[in-house]
């Protein structure tokens, strides 16, 4: 049969990517033995065998979040699905949300909030430095209404950490909600949710975690839970609606209802993911992030480069450094990666042309990362 239109895809062949290193915001190298789990026979997504490796993702999603709350999953899309979760689930239409911007990612909380027919008042710091707590209580003060407080915990478009213990403490005296965005810092500095008392918390697979991008971590506390239970309108986004999806995930009930079918070889890369960082442990896995941290820095320094964010506030798995003067970044970056194989970040925003965000996450932070990075450096830029 003659089809009706004739396409250019005779010259198409199977894609084999280069073996680049991962030393950008994210993606991360992924470990050999996560790239095979993905690999292995699919099953159906409600086969006992795969319920069985669900309800072990859960319970390795609540370690690494440092939770016992039930409602804790892994979304079936990237990070920024986890975010619009968050607030598609808390945000009903006319509440206000207090929303933190010191980079990138704070500002898409505010489109988020607003796509959902709340009112955002801004919190605005400026980019490179902390969220800063005590403008944070003042528009607390000054809002008594507000219903929920939304940060990120770590900015990757600047490599800064806020103090996520002590916003979600303020959140909790003035009786709001917290969602927090813990993209880049999940698996590679502390997030103790239930210690620092979260509520709504969202992460991504492909920064520290190492696996493949495409999965969001979620967890929820129970006033969380309750608050999305008892709203006035239904969740927007079908979707990303947590009453039908926890359904899926087993939220204390044996039976699960179809909701979508879970990416299952995606789902096999995640729980190897996990279960390397069980095997590791959160806190060794902190140390080393923060161990390669210094030993590129040292490296970075020597070369002239230099950091963005005062040393207090640094994430060790996010380096912002301004190139040394006199250095033209973009052709540096390029010959990084196609001489050397090696992908770093350039800035974003305000910071684009001006600074690098090398990356130390997952199990790109390691011993031979950080001497293979640093010696392309010399090559490139001696
Ligand atoms: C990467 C990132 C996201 C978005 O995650 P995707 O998986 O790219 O959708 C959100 N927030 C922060 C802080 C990030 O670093």
């Amino acid at each position: 049969m003659d089809l009706p239109k004739s396409f250019d895809i005779q010259e198409i062949q199977s894609f084999d990517p280069p073996k680049r290193r991962l030393m950008g915001p994210g993606p991360s190298d992924i470990h050999p033995r996560i790239s095979s789990a993905l690999s292995r026979h699919c099953i159906g997504h409600l086969d006992p065998e795969f319920v069985k490796i669900m309800d072990e993702i859960k319970t390795m999603t609540q370690y690494v979040f440092q939770t016992t709350n039930r409602l804790t999953m892994v979304l079936s899309a990237p990070g920024s699905a986890g975010m619009e979760a968050c607030f598609a689930n808390l945000v009903e239409p006319g509440d206000k949300v207090i929303v933190c911007i010191n980079g990138v990612f704070g500002g898409r909380m505010k489109e988020n909030v607003e796509r959902c027919g709340g009112t955002a008042i801004l919190v605005e710091d400026e980019w490179g430095k902390p969220v800063d707590p005590n403008k944070v209580e003042e528009q607390l003060k000054a809002n008594p209404d507000a219903k929920i407080l939304a940060f990120v915990h770590a900015e990757t478009s600047t490599g800064v950490r806020s103090d996520a213990e002590q916003l979600c403490q303020l959140a909790k005296q003035h009786g709001c909600l917290s969602i927090v965005d813990t993209v880049t810092s999940l698996a590679g500095i502390p997030v103790l949710v239930d210690a620092w008392g979260m509520d709504a918390v969202y992460s991504g697979s492909q920064k520290c975690l190492s696996c493949t991008p495409g999965l969001s971590p979620v967890t929820f506390s129970d006033k969380a839970v309750k608050k999305i239970k008892n709203r006035a309108s239904k969740v927007q986004s079908w979707f990303l609606d947590m009453n039908l999806v926890m359904n899926y995930w087993g939220n204390g009930q044996a039976k699960r209802a179809y909701h979508h079918t879970a990416p299952i070889n995606a789902l096999y890369a995640m729980h190897e993911a996990l279960l390397m960082v069980r095997e590791e442990g959160l806190d060794n896995r902190w140390e080393r992030h923060q161990k390669y941290h210094l030993k590129l820095k040292k490296g970075l320094e020597n070369l002239g480069f230099r950091y963005l964010v005062e040393e207090e506030y640094r994430l060790p798995q996010l380096n912002a450094v301004f190139l040394p003067e006199g250095y033209e970044e973009a052709a540096i970056r390029k010959r990084l990666l196609e001489d050397h194989m090696l992908e770093v970040g350039g800035g974003l925003g305000a910071f684009a042309g001006k600074i690098w965000r090398i990356g130390l996450m997952g199990h790109s932070a390691r011993e031979e990362s950080v001497d293979y990075c640093l010696e392309a450096l010399r090559k490139v830029m001696g």
